[in-house]
């Protein structure tokens, strides 16, 4: 047939089409094709159109601790949060959330995870769609189909104060805090969603604006480069942008008077560090080092992943530390001046996350050894640095004495339960993992090893599988069963090149 008969049959069906499913509004989601403009256009693009059928996104990306969190069928590349705080006190907020994704299928509805808050608005493409709440589920139906691999935007609108949530994976409080002063975030796990709309889980990761606006006198500080202060006058508005791809437990914004004190390590790497202002300078001591840290990390580990470093201190007598991508976030408790040593730790602790953990991301919450135990060890790596092998032989010693002690506390590294994420094992335990896979295999391949994990999956995620694979294939060795004897076994395994076993 003649390409002109082709183009009038298909122009033909494809009024019919849109007809058709015009007429049928809602009922069954059929895919609709945007209005063709030529009629190329419909040759090309109608007849898949005919079968494909559009589906709700499923509410929960089936991670195996938590098969609920985050949601399938689209993709976000970016959030732009723009919160203005009217009351610090109570955090009493209006949020606009704009969010940019890719459907990964034909999608009649999608969900996002979002916890309290009035939403007011909801625009899809910037037209107004409906949509439901049932817990943490928010789902969007867009006045039409979404189809696969387009790009869409998502903007809410709400208002209201951050409720307070408490994490499944944790016993403390999670989220968006307020506090007598000011407020701060600290979401890993799941408290992401008590303060934006969001796709929650660290297999999507995105970068983000945050445009936050405070009243007179006080400051926010996000995670990125600070772009611009704007003075309003009774209010200032400070925009950050983070253009690193970014796990969405890592948003923080925290909220309070600050010193801020800039520096650079002396591999390049900016600094900016948040202090409550009138912090007591030997509470300031322990990130004294912190450029020491980057370069030495940088070498051990590979380049340092983000444009800038930092870190902020709450102002709160409580412990909790966390690695928010690019300004980590320290409680006082966390950095006791009466206990340097330790706080020093805790400071190159949330560091070494930034490449595991930050850059590269679980890809499911039962593998949280992959952040927790490297971390830890980076803390022995730090005394090794600058105390000397010996000094990381007794700390070695001492963690293991203390795993073998509080065994009946811990979970196998590799297994932890749901309903205690955080617990030793996959910190303490683990480390002693690493340590021993060190001897196992050598400095060599050990740091190889970590340079090359960190080298494929950096800006991505990984499982413990894929570790494993790594330590495999640069180590020469297989390595299953010392795997399964340190992650799975309800056994603390010996170390036998210092003479360590569990009896
Ligand atoms: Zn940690």
């Amino acid at each position: 047939m003649p390409p002109l008969k082709i183009s009038r049959f298909y122009i033909f069906i494809a009024i019919i089409l849109i007809l058709l499913t015009g007429c049928r509004a809602s009922a069954t989601p059929t895919f609709t094709a945007a209005a063709p403009t030529t009629p190329t256009t419909v040759v090309t693009e109608l007849p898949p159109t005919l079968e494909m059928k559009a589906e709700p996104g499923a509410p929960g990306l089936g991670d195996s601790l938590y098969p609920h969190l985050g949601n399938a069928g689209y993709d976000v590349q970016h959030y732009t949060l723009d919160l203005t705080v009217n009351d610090v006190a109570t955090s009493d907020l209006e949020g606009t959330t704009i969010i940019e994704a890719r459907a990964t299928q034909n999608l009649s509805s999608f969900n996002l995870d979002f916890i309290g808050f009035e939403i007011t608005t909801i625009l899809v493409n910037d037209k107004p769609a409906e949509f439901q709440r049932s817990w943490q589920e928010l789902t969007v139906t867009p006045p039409g189909v979404l189809a696969e691999n387009e790009p869409f935007t998502v903007e809410v609108q709400y208002q209201g104060s951050p409720g307070e949530m408490d994490s499944m994976a944790i016993q403390i409080q999670t989220g968006w805090i307020t506090f007598d002063g000011g407020s701060f975030v600290l979401s890993e796990p799941d408290g992401a969603a008590s303060f934006y709309p969001v796709n929650d889980h660290p297999l999507d990761k995105a970068t983000y604006t945050f445009r936050v606006t405070v009243p007179e006198p006080f400051e926010a500080a996000a995670n990125g480069v600070l772009k611009e202060t704007i003075d309003n006058g009774d209010t200032t508005t400070f925009l950050f942008e983070a253009r690193d791809p970014m796990a969405s437990y890592l948003a923080t914004v925290n909220i309070d008077e600050f010193d801020l004190e800039t520096s650079q390590s002396e591999g390049g790497v900016p600094i900016r560090n948040y202090y409550p202002s009138g912090l007591p300078e030997e509470m300031r001591k322990p990130f004294a080092r912190q450029g020491e840290m980057i370069d030495y990390f940088s070498d051990l580990f590979g380049d340092y992943p983000f444009e800038l470093y930092g870190a902020l201190v709450i102002d709160l007598e409580f412990g909790a530390a966390l690695e928010t991508q690019t300004l980590s976030i320290f409680s006082k408790a966390m950095i006791d001046a009466n206990q340097p040593e330790g706080s020093e730790q805790v400071v190159a602790h949330e560091l070494a996350h930034q490449w595991f953990g930050d850059s590269v991301s679980l890809a499911d919450w039962r593998d949280i050894w992959l952040n927790e135990s490297f971390a830890t060890y980076a803390q022995g790596l730090w005394t090794e640095h600058t105390r000397g092998r010996e000094e990381l032989d007794e700390w070695v010693r001492r963690l293991y004495a203390f795993v073998r002690e509080e065994r009946e506390s811990m979970s196998p590294p590799g297994e932890p339960p749901g309903d205690r994420l955080f617990n030793q094992g996959v910190y303490s335990w683990g480390a002693l993992c690493l340590h021993a896979l060190r001897l196992e295999v050598g400095d060599e391949n050990f740091f190889d090893i970590l340079k090359t994990y960190h080298e494929r999956f950096a800006d991505g995620n990984a499982r413990t599988a894929d570790f494993i694979a790594v330590a495999e294939e640069v180590s020469g060795k297989e390595l299953s069963a010392f795997f399964d004897s340190w992650l799975y076994s309800e056994e603390l395994a010996p170390i036998p090149g210092m003479g360590l076993e569990a009896k």
